[in-house]
């Protein structure tokens, strides 16, 4: 019930009843929901200036990312939310791309040896962000610390775009609002070493949806019911961050 009285969210009996639902109640209900409210819904169609929104799935193929204590690796979780946010998005209008759409590196044909396929996919995923001449993206990680007791998502941005930190706190505060009440985690700044956010042009944020180390948190994120609440949380942020964001540097 603590979303019915988040602030942030201008419709938070609607979202609290479909957040209720199932994956794909969420994404029916979503489709009504856009219908009844004609103002709250962008339509990249009908806007030249309007963002393209790129996904980006962390990880894929030989690459797992973490995983949970009994093996359950990163990279399906994380391509599991992307998809169900690309479907919500396009459902709203908006033109999306993705890094990946399956469980693969996308480095270029030819290339041997792990450590340079690991490169040439972080070169072509970062080319992939940064193709549009107006985006905003999102990459889609979970995170691992040795002590299991920490849970909750915590947003990433770096300063080489302005806007990437106030979408980062849009990001955190959602997660808050929507799914984890308890989460007192703060927005934090990357350098380089976030590769992709640091050298992304556009406004950026590398979502860590959660701990895949803390048990009770791992048992939520292997399903597909809580990925979808994932995907739609990152939904109503980005939402409410173009609402705010018209145009993006
Ligand atoms: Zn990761």
């Amino acid at each position: 019930m603590n979303l019915l009285r988040s602030k942030n969210l201008r419709r938070g009996t609607l979202l609290a009843v479909l957040l209720t639902l199932t994956g794909a109640g969420i994404r029916l209900a979503v489709r009504r929901s856009a219908e009844m409210m004609p103002d709250a819904v962008p339509v990249s169609a009908q806007h030249s200036e309007a963002p393209v929104i790129v996904l980006d799935a962390g990880h894929g193929g030989i690459d797992g990312g973490c995983s949970t204590a009994d093996g359950v690796p990163e990279k399906g979780i994380n391509l599991s939310i992307l998809l169900g946010l690309r479907d919500l998005l396009r459902m709203s209008g908006y033109e999306v791309q993705v890094t990946r759409d399956t469980d693969r590196s996308i480095h270029d044909k030819g290339i041997e040896g792990i450590a340079n396929q690991k490169s040439s996919d972080m070169d072509n995923r970062l080319a992939i962000l940064n193709a549009p001449e107006h985006a905003v993206c999102i990459s889609v990680h979970q995170n691992q610390f040795t002590d299991p007791q920490y849970s909750g998502a915590q947003m990433f941005f770096s300063d080489t775009n302005a806007q990437s930190e106030s979408l980062a706190q849009i990001m955190q505060s959602q997660f808050q609002a929507m799914l984890q009440p308890t989460n007192s985690r703060e927005i934090k700044r990357c350098g380089k070493e976030l590769f992709l956010c640091y050298y992304c042009k556009h406004p950026m944020v590398m979502a860590e949806c959660g701990f895949l180390s803390n048990p009770e948190e791992a048992a939520l994120l292997v399903t597909e019911e809580y990925q979808q609440k994932v995907a739609f949380t990152i939904y109503a942020a980005l939402q409410q961050w173009l609402a705010a964001n018209p145009s993006v540097q």
